[in-house]
């Protein structure tokens, strides 16, 4: 007789409900995925559950790891990680010998490796899976997902990373999701810094910046960041869709892993110290595009 038992739901836990995690994790639930939310802000869990049948809220990471048996963890940076995934009540006491955590944050493959042999300690599987594309991706589920870790852990996480972007890949052992993850950010930052001249040079000149930026469009300057950031740069809207302090930790990451192999990053050293002058004026938790703030201070034009 063929059984009428349905496979379990697959659950899990979501920690970090900021910016990209909740339109992610809204993507788990509406993939059919139960979701067991958890924020240090509660209400944006809360909201999160009255939105969707499927996610219920818990009271700390370690309660909502324990009813879901696996984790994805969606913070800033490598402490607060630390914090969800091994601190006190965090996901790992939860988990337990057998559970799987997966942290789609931005942080160093150095960290990121750290926090997988204490986790592994533990009997707990862990994957760096860390994402591209702003909050209007993770709202349509279309993210870029770089997943770091052992193969069977990737594909136990595979049905959860569909759920919530387009390309999925598992890229090689441990830190290596984090290693393509800052090399594509700061190629980014580069890219955004020198857009950020341009426009600056454009004004100055005179030039219509409509006209300017079709022509950089159909030409060989062209690019993703050209395409995203001129118009936030040209009109000063700096409402966050990444924030500028979380670029600049990405490639002051990015220049530290360099730094440790020897690598000559003299380029990328100087779009940090841009976002360096953007951060101390004040612009972190803006969005990056206000990287052409510090272009001003810099030229004395304000
Ligand atoms: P965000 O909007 O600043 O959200 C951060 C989240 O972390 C919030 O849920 C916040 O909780 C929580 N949090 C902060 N400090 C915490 C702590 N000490 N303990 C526990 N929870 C804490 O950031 P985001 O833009 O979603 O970015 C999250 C990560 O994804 C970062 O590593 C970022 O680099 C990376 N990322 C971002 C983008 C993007 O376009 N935004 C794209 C790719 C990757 P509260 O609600 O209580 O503040």
């Amino acid at each position: 007789m063929a059984s009428t038992e349905q496979p379990a739901k697959q659950k899990v836990a979501f920690l970090g409900l900021g910016i990209m995690g909740a339109p992610m994790a809204a993507n788990l639930a509406r993939g059919g995925i139960e979701v067991v939310a958890w924020n240090r802000t509660a209400a944006k869990a809360e909201q999160l559950a009255a939105e969707h049948d499927n996610v219920t809220v818990a009271g700390s990471p370690a309660e909502a790891a324990a009813a879901a048996g696996a984790a994805i963890s969606m913070v800033p940076d490598a402490p607060e990680v630390e914090e969800v995934l091994l601190g006190q009540d965090g996901a790992a006491g939860g988990l337990g010998e057998g559970g799987l955590a997966i942290d789609m944050s931005t942080i160093s493959p150095t960290a990121s490796r750290a926090i997988g042999q204490r986790l592994g300690q533990r009997g707990i599987a862990f994957l760096d899976a860390p994402v591209t594309g702003s909050r209007p991706k993770a709202e349509d589920g279309t993210l870029t997902i770089m997943a770091g870790g052992a193969e069977e852990a990737f594909d136990r996480a595979r049905p959860l990373f569909e759920a919530m972007g387009q390309l999925v890949l598992h890229m090689g052992p441990q830190g290596h999701g984090s290693m393509v993850k800052l090399i594509n950010n700061t190629l980014a930052a580069v890219n955004a810094a020198a857009l950020a001249e341009g426009i600056s040079v454009a004004r100055l000149a005179g030039l219509d910046l409509d006209k300017a930026m079709q022509v950089v469009a159909s030409g060989s300057g062209n690019s993703a960041m050209r395409e995203l950031k001129s118009g936030p740069m040209i009109e000063g809207d700096y409402d966050p869709l990444f924030k500028l302090e979380h670029m600049l930790k990405d490639v002051r990451y990015f220049l530290a892993e360099s730094r440790e192999m020897g690598v000559q990053t003299g380029v990328s050293q100087t779009a940090s110290n841009v976002y360096e002058q953007a951060d101390a004026e004040g612009y972190g938790q803006s969005d990056f595009a206000a990287v052409i703030e510090a272009i001003a201070t810099q030229s004395r034009l304000k």
